[in-house]
């Protein structure tokens, strides 16, 4: 095989990683490919005794038994066949669910910025076609190597009983072709390649597309978004027409010199029967096994380039699962004890890309027990602020400190069980109300669950749902209004019970009733705990206890809103811009 493609170090790979638990399995599927290139053989070898026996001398005897062996030997093949495959398939399945599951758990210890980097559309081509490709990969091989290359090796010993020089003949033509599949198999690869990428970008688009139908249709983006769209697709047909015809190629090309080896054997044959006297009957199991393995070596000769299709994409797999996994937890990290829950930012500094800082040198410090609002312009780091304190992005320098313990010290889960968050954004995956609520805690009770959603004032509504808790959130869609879910987020945070509530607020105005209720259950969430509040709305900032404004990412004026409107600086014109006619009412 050739050594520039990428076949081999992948097929050790993944026989490395799966052979041991599917070896006892491959055995049984091996013997039965046994049985089908055995089967196959004797087929051919019987050919010269219905010749010679039934044709020749016109045994009568032989008229009965022949046709009887004819028949079993192919029941025999049909049946190995048959459970040959099976098992495959079942292996096959099994390493394809075996990948999948491997994969999606080292990407969601990835952390944000892998997801960042990547598109979904890539990430999800990952999970489905390149895991299918692991299956093909093995299925190819143990089909090439078991039963193809079996049948073809058993043939070969017919025909070399049958016919040795002739054989011989064979043996030197062979390589000949096998080097010109070799030339095409670069091709393929590249093509292979690039296939995979347009792919995602139609993935890609189509994503895009159900995410964002609301802004495509009022901003009326169809025909950019059918132009996107028509041009990936046409990027994949136009490189599935050239794998097409790159592959296609192979064949005419063996036809011709099957039909070139065909003739020669015949004009060979026939004339040592008729100037030799040789029984005919050699001649034609000859023939039969020739031909016979003419199926199976035009499958040989593909396989390479299929191997190399199924190594490309699979190489793609095993760069994700390469990755390190950032978020795999270090064991030995000591646990986070927050004993008032004090948070301290010590001259962070932060930047998602590169060249853009975000956070320059932030230190602020967040009472334990009391709420701290962080009020600023849009982009000013308010988010990022929760962002690094949650750990899903790491600062490039500066600490964060919880209680006098550095977050990048101890454990992430540790880390993580300490915080809940109430967002605007509420994510809700697929399973029922109740099932959202409780997430991932684990022995919670009946009655806690509805003790939080009494507290998030979220009790109400849930009963009036179809099944009340039992409802799956999938069925309600877009049901559920902005507060609805605000209140679920409350009622999560409640259920979580963490010391520190980090909370984002809806930017989005709600209707003043529902304002009040939300008001209500937040102050009861947020009594008595460290509180870091995003803050949107004027009640919210009037009732904080210290109030950070930040500018490019630095405090520029912290107090609270009595002290900051008297010093009559950066917050009390923000105040003005933000609150504005409602600020003149208080
Ligand atoms: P705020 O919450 O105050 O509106 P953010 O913390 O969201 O501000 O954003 C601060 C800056 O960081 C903005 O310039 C924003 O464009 C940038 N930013 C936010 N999130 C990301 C991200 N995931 N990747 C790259 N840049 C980001």
């Amino acid at each position: 095989m050739t050594s520039d493609a990428p076949v081999w170090p992948v097929v050790k790979r993944l026989f490395g990683e799966h052979a041991r638990e599917y070896i006892p399995r491959y055995a049984v599927a091996f013997f039965f490919m046994a049985i089908v290139a055995g089967s196959t053989a004797l087929t051919a070898w019987l050919m010269r005794d219905v010749i010679n026996d039934v044709f020749v001398k016109q045994d009568r005897q032989a008229l009965t038994w022949l046709p009887l062996v004819i028949a079993g030997l192919f029941m025999a093949k049909g049946f190995a066949a048959y459970i040959q495959e099976v098992l495959l398939s079942r292996i096959g399945n099994q390493i394809v669910a075996h990948m999948q599951k491997r994969l999606y758990d080292h990407m969601l210890r990835m952390d944000v910025k892998f997801f960042q980097e990547r598109s979904s559309g890539e990430l999800i081509t990952r999970m489905s076609t390149n895991a299918q490709a692991a299956r093909e990969m093995m299925n190819l091989l143990a089909v090439g190597l078991g039963r193809d290359l079996l049948t073809v090796i058993s043939l070969f010993v017919v025909m070399a009983l049958q016919d040795p020089l002739l054989s011989c003949v064979l043996i030197v033509v062979g390589p000949g072709a096998a080097y010109g599949m070799r030339q095409l198999s670069r091709r393929v690869k590249k093509v292979a390649g690039s296939e995979v990428n347009s792919m995602i970008q139609v993935v890609s688009t189509m994503r895009e597309t159900t995410q964002g139908i609301r802004i495509i249709k009022s901003f009326q983006l169809e025909d950019k978004m059918r132009e996107q769209m028509a041009a990936c697709i046409e990027a994949v047909q136009r490189l599935n027409n050239k794998m097409v015809a790159v592959k296609a190629r192979v064949n005419p090309l063996l036809e011709a010199a099957a039909g070139l080896a065909i003739a020669a054997a015949v004009a060979y044959a026939g004339w040592r029967t008729i100037s030799h006297g040789q029984s005919p009957g050699e001649f034609f199991a000859f023939i039969a096994a020739l031909l016979m393995a003419g199926e199976p070596l035009r499958r040989l000769s593909r396989l390479q380039l299929q191997l190399v299709t199924c190594a490309v994409q699979i190489k793609m797999l095993y760069d994700v699962l390469d990755t390190p996994a950032v978020e795999a937890e270090a064991q030995a990290k000591p646990q986070l004890v927050v004993r008032r829950g004090e948070v301290r930012f010590d001259k962070t500094s932060f930047a998602y890309t590169d060249n853009t800082p975000v956070l320059n040198e932030l230190s602020f410090t967040a009472p334990a027990g009391k709420t701290t609002a962080l009020v600023g312009l849009s982009g000013s780091g308010k988010t990022t602020v929760f962002n690094l304190l949650q750990d899903l992005w790491r600062p490039s320098s500066g600490a964060i400190y919880i209680d006098n313990q550095s977050i990048a010290d101890v454990s992430l889960s540790s880390l993580r069980r300490q915080m809940a968050l109430v967002s605007q954004d509420v994510f809700m995956f697929e399973g029922t109300v109740r099932e959202n609520l409780v997430g991932a805690l684990k022995d919670v009770s009946e009655d806690a669950v509805i003790a939080a959603a009494r507290a998030a004032h979220a009790d109400e509504f849930i009963r009036r749902l179809p099944q009340g808790y039992d409802t799956p959130v999938g069925e309600l869609g877009g049901r559920l209004s902005g507060g609805q879910r605000q209140r679920l987020s409350i009622a999560r945070a409640f259920l979580k019970d963490a010391p520190i509530i980090l909370l984002d607020e809806p930017t989005s105005a709600l209707d003043s009733e529902t304002e009040r209720i939300i008001q209500t259950a937040l102050q009861s969430l947020t009594g008595g705990r460290t509180t870091i509040v995003i803050a949107h709305r004027l009640a919210t900032v009037a009732q904080a206890d210290v109030i950070h404004v930040l500018d490019q990412g630095r405090v520029v004026e912290s107090g609270n809103q009595a002290e900051l409107l008297r010093r009559d600086g950066r917050y009390a014109r923000l105040h003005r811009l933000q609150f504005g006619d409602l600020a003149a009412q208080s």
